[in-house]
């Protein structure tokens, strides 16, 4: 559909968890962390492992190599 993911956000979601240590990374782009989560600042994921509810970290994914 795009030709170039040029103008899209991108965002890097990564979690730990504080019980039992786990951690993950996943990325999104706006859309889909918007069609997901909403439009909130805040996202709360549950652990996979232990069901924890914990804070993610949503950070604007800049292109890498841009840097
Ligand atoms: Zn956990």
């Amino acid at each position: 559909m795009d030709k170039k993911t040029d103008k899209k956000k991108k965002y890097r979601i990564t979690t730990s968890c504080p019980q039992c240590g786990c951690g993950g990374e996943a990325e999104m782009s706006e859309e889909e962390l918007k069609k997901k989560y909403g439009d909130v600042p805040n996202i709360h994921l549950e652990c996979h492992e232990c069901m924890m509810v914990m804070d993610a970290t949503v950070e604007e994914d800049k292109k890498s190599g841009d840097a």
